[in-house]
């Protein structure tokens, strides 16, 4: 029998697995293999920081999934791809052959970047290292009223980090000090100039120091160093920068872009390996996209379709993201910032929307949890 690797859990991939239980791949071996046997989704995280969602409202069960796609769910991580010989090596020292590989590992945290980092800042991802982090962040900031917080990054993440620790720590009277250090002007770079103002209005509103132009150098555990020589109080550091490429992709043998991701074409399909096909952050589009959950979400059903299409010997089909995306931006209490092109608003009912959209994809995905 034939085998199809799905490498990573993520926001496509879940995709995959929907289509598989409504239609199994004839003739093929599925087998998923992910780290953690749950998969959580970003867009809820800071609303679980913010302590409006249970931690089990923002996971997707992968094993459950993978249970009812008849796919067999192998629990480890990749380690190193040999795309010629078509051979996988996991963590667990196990080596896995196939015929057809489709990635959706997401992006990792560039901790390198930034001299003292690795000692001294949470990255954001991995995402499950991260939860326990901020809930010993949250601890220390509760017994140290001045202990100050800074939030390295200043996109949507960074933002929604920032609001979600403050809304929750200000709700138990132990509000930190904090600070977002950008390297743009204004906060949400890249998004409506409108939603941008607001944003740093907001920001300020709460007393959180938004740093512009600024790139950190170093951190020692009490500072953040910018390159300038500035040094901002930071006894705790979130690293929550642009996404960087998994390191082992590198000795693969595929084509990768100058930032290290897999090159795919219009049909996800990687530019070099017919075999092999990705999605998510962890792909270079032929159209480029920011690396977003909006276009790891979209790419889910192409991909499944053109799985189906290789495994079946059919000519596949091309996709071509959409070329804006929507993006709700909560900001700690239930109110949200949105965005669509040029466009931006605000209110309680923005973050409602949001709510609603990100508990009928929980939903959609077998999360019994979200209500
Ligand atoms: C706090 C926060 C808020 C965000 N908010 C938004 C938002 O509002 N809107 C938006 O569009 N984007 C948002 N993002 C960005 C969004 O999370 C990512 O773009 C999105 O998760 C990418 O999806 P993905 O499927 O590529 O990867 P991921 O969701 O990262 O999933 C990758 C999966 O692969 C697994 N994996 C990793 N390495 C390996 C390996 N070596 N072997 C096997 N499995 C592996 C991981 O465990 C994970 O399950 C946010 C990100 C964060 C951190």
């Amino acid at each position: 029998m034939k085998r199809l690797i799905l490498l990573g859990g993520g926001h496509a991939h879940v995709h995959v697995l929907e289509a598989m239980a409504a239609r199994p791949l004839a003739g093929f071996e599925v087998v998923l293999v992910s780290p953690f046997t749950r998969q959580i989704y970003s867009g809820m995280l800071p609303g679980w920081i913010a302590g409006h969602y249970p931690i089990e409202a923002c996971a997707l069960d992968l094993g459950q999934l993978a249970a009812k796609a008849g796919v067999r769910f192998v629990q480890a991580s990749g380690e190193s791809l040999d795309a010629a010989a078509r051979a996988l090596a996991c963590n667990d020292g196990a080596r896995l052959d196939y015929d057809l590989l489709s990635i959706d590992t997401g992006s990792r945290t560039r901790i390198e970047a930034i001299d003292g980092a690795a000692e001294h800042a949470l990255p954001v991802r991995p995402i499950e290292s991260f939860i326990g982090g901020v809930e010993a962040l949250l601890a220390r900031c509760r017994e140290a009223r001045d202990h100050p917080v800074a939030i390295i990054g200043g996109g949507v993440a960074a933002v929604e980090l920032a609001f979600a620790i403050h809304h929750r720590l200000a709700g138990e009277g132990a509000a930190p000090a904090l600070s977002v250090i950008g390297d743009a002007g204004l906060p949400l770079d890249g998004l409506s100039r409108n939603l941008q103002w607001k944003c740093l209005q907001m920001l300020n509103e709460r007393g959180i120091q938004w740093h512009a132009g600024s790139r950190v150098a170093a951190l020692d555990g009490s500072h953040a160093e910018l390159s300038d020589g500035t040094r901002i109080p930071a006894g705790h550091a979130l690293l929550v920068t642009g996404a960087g490429a998994p390191a082992w992709l590198a000795g693969s043998g595929l084509a990768l872009d100058r930032d290290g991701f897999v090159r795919v074409a219009q049909n996800l399909q990687s530019v070099s390996h017919p075999t092999v096909f990705a999605a998510g952050d962890v792909a270079a589009y032929a159209h480029p996209r920011p690396k977003s959950g909006v276009f790891a979400v979209r790419a889910g059903p192409p991909l499944a379709d053109n799985l189906r299409r290789a495994a079946n010997g059919e000519a596949l089909s091309e996709w071509q993201p959409q070329k804006r995306a929507l993006y709700l931006v909560a900001t700690g209490g239930r109110h949200a910032l949105g965005a669509w092109g040029p466009f931006g608003w605000w209110g309680g009912w923005v973050w409602h929307w949001k709510d609603r959209i990100d508990r009928a994809f929980m939903r959609r995905f077998g999360n019994a949890h979200v209500g």
